[in-house]
């Protein structure tokens, strides 16, 4: 029988859930807890991501990322008295979609975190059930994504928040560098990271990243050893080819050479600056003549998908 893997911490002889890919380190529960609440905070500290005054609207989905941030987003802003509130927005996926807002509902009740629901049908006129109906339509998860995010900013701003924080990953991150790189769209990069997305546009809610520092993998054992209730089921309409090759190569390229992910965070974060201030002065937001929110044209992205689904039929 192969000998018992125990926690590398000092002085603790608990047996280990979890070895890190790179580093060689094993943990115990306790003690991987702990680090990934460590890292959090460190990662917030850095990033200046919380501070007096915020008030902070969390985007949950129901899936380990977004629920997790709760998690460890709660006693962060309670310690410094920063109002944390959740929101949860409904794309109308049957059958997906239920299980995962109860499981938010049932996480925001423990936490004592308030949850605003808001759905693609009453704020965009289709739920992605109907989108994917739609004759001649593009891909479902670029419709999806575009509304949620309008969905999110307005519904942020009228709760009062002015800060949105988001589930986003050590894996999310490597992904969006790779591919924003190979898409040739650096001014995209220079909006992006732990604090990103700032526009000088009191419409427009700034983004914070607070788990930017965290792999996939240990988000996922996060949720579990909290028993966040989290159901690990996959949304019929997925398979956003370009991301799906790309998690598909880092996940590959990082079991033959641990660290690549944290490799490809770590020098982003080093070149973060240059890139904001060589493409600081292009975005020039400006607002959407027919919604009013921030846009980088005459009618943003929301609504001109609204207007591309108005006109096409039911397949
Ligand atoms: Fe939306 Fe695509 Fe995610 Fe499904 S996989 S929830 S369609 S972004
Ligand atoms: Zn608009």
């Amino acid at each position: 029988m192969a000998a018992e893997i125990l926690c590398s911490f000092k002085g603790c002889a608990r047996p280990a859930v979890y070895t890190q890919h790179c580093g060689d380190r094993s943990l115990c529960r306790k003690h991987f807890l702990q680090s990934v609440e460590r890292r959090v905070a460190r990662t917030v500290r850095r990033f200046g991501l919380l501070e007096k005054g915020d008030s902070i609207a969390a985007a949950v989905s129901g899936g380990k990322d977004s629920v997790s941030l709760l998690h460890l987003l709660k006693p962060l802003c309670d310690s410094m008295r920063i109002p944390l509130i959740a929101i949860l927005v409904d794309e109308g996926i049957t059958g997906y979609r239920d299980g995962a807002r109860k499981v938010a509902e049932e996480n925001c009740k423990t936490l004592g975190v308030p949850l605003h629901v808001r759905s693609f049908k009453e704020e965009a006129g289709f739920s992605m059930d109907e989108i994917a109906g739609k004759k001649g339509r593009g891909k479902a998860c670029s419709y999806c994504g575009v509304f949620r995010r309008w969905i999110l900013n307005r519904a942020a701003r009228e709760l009062g928040a002015n800060k949105l924080a988001t589930g986003h990953n050590l894996d999310d991150l490597a992904q969006t560098v790779l591919m924003n790189i190979m898409r040739n769209e650096p001014s995209r990069l220079a909006r992006f990271g732990p604090n990103g997305g700032v526009a000088e546009d009191e419409r427009f809610v700034r983004r914070i990243k607070p788990l930017n520092g965290i792999p996939e993998r240990e988000v996922a054992l996060y949720a579990v050893l909290m028993e966040e209730g989290i159901e690990f089921g996959e949304c019929p309409y997925a398979g956003e080819a370009f991301r799906g090759g790309v998690r598909d190569f880092l996940n590959e390229t990082e079991e033959e050479y641990p660290g690549t992910k944290a490799g490809i965070g770590n020098s982003f974060e080093s070149i973060r600056g240059l890139l904001a201030d060589a493409f600081a002065k292009v975005e020039k937001p400006r607002r959407c003549k027919e919604c009013g929110e921030p846009s980088s044209s005459e009618i943003c992205k929301a609504c001109g998908m609204r207007r591309e689904l108005e006109g096409l039929e039911v397949g």
